[in-house]
């Protein structure tokens, strides 16, 4: 059988984690799939498009800074993609082009797998971007009771509001960029947690970031953003293949990346 074809495009795309995580997929479920990450420039984001759907395409992941850009080239949008108003992942099938958005689900899914309720508890997310605009609405879908929003844009991380929020809160989202540099962080450090209250980062590179340190020293519980990660693959896989990938599977390939990246 000839095989199916997928990819992760943006730019750049050179760090992306996806063709290790979809290849590790293909292997243990066995399907003949070709998954490439292509950087596709802006300027060619039209043309590529246009002449996907009558390939063999089966689909692609879809990073910055294409994730608002490309809606508009689509023919459908599921309602994924128009609740957060951006599209990471695409179906090709039968000449159409489908956009959704995994990112709320793959969001979502670690907090299931570890038993952490939602339902009317006080949420604070810091951050206003594309990621948390997906956590915000995975939230809401979840009937958490109340959700802050923290960000440098609506004048909120100061340090003493921060400090306040936080006492309160049950679940605290970073859904910012900061960390990635291994040293920022949207924290003073100087905040109390509340009892059994969870710290969620997304950002994944570095495994450890600044912000999960914190949290933890200030008596939180912690998840770092590979899981959400893995999981937002899962989702995606579900989309093209109609096939969940078993929870053991992405215990696994979670703890490869986590080699990767340390
Ligand atoms: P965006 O560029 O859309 O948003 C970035 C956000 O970070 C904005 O709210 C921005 O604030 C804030 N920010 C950036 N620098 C600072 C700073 N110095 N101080 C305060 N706030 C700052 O990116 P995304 O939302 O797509 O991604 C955010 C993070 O989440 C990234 O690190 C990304 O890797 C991670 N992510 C992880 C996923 C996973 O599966 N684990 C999935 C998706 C994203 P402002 O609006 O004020 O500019």
């Amino acid at each position: 059988m000839m095989p199916h074809w997928s990819a992760v495009i943006g730019d750049p795309i050179e760090h992306s984690l996806s063709p290790r995580i979809f290849r590790f997929f293909r292997d243990r479920m066995s399907r003949n799939l070709n998954y490439v990450a292509l950087r596709l420039p802006p300027s060619k984001l039209i043309p590529a498009v246009a002449s996907a759907r009558n390939r063999r395409w089966v689909g692609w992941n879809v990073t910055l800074p294409h994730k608002i850009a490309i809606m508009p080239l689509l023919d459908d949008l599921d309602d994924s993609a128009r609740e957060v108003g951006a599209v990471n992942v695409v179906r090709f099938l039968a000449g159409r082009a489908i956009g959704y958005n995994t990112d709320s689900e793959g969001f979502l899914a670690p907090l299931r797998a570890m038993s952490f309720p939602l339902e009317g508890r006080r949420a604070v997310v810091i951050g206003s971007g594309g990621a948390a605009k997906a956590v915000i609405a995975g939230l809401k879908r979840s009937k958490i009771g109340s959700v802050r929003i923290l960000s440098r844009s609506n004048g909120t991380l100061e340090p003493k509001i921060v400090r306040e929020t936080i006492a309160m809160a049950d679940l605290v989202v970073q859904a910012t960029s900061l960390g990635m540099d291994g040293e920022s962080s949207p924290l003073g450090g100087k905040e109390q947690w509340k009892r059994d209250a969870l710290a969620y980062d997304l950002v994944y590179r570095p495994v450890e970031t600044p912000f999960l340190c914190q949290a933890r020293e200030g008596g939180a519980k912690t998840l770092g953003g590979l899981s959400m990660l893995v999981s937002q693959a899962a989702a995606t896989w579900r989309i093209w293949f109609d096939e969940t990938i078993p929870n053991q599977l992405l215990l696994e390939v979670q703890e490869r990346l986590k080699k990767v990246l340390q």
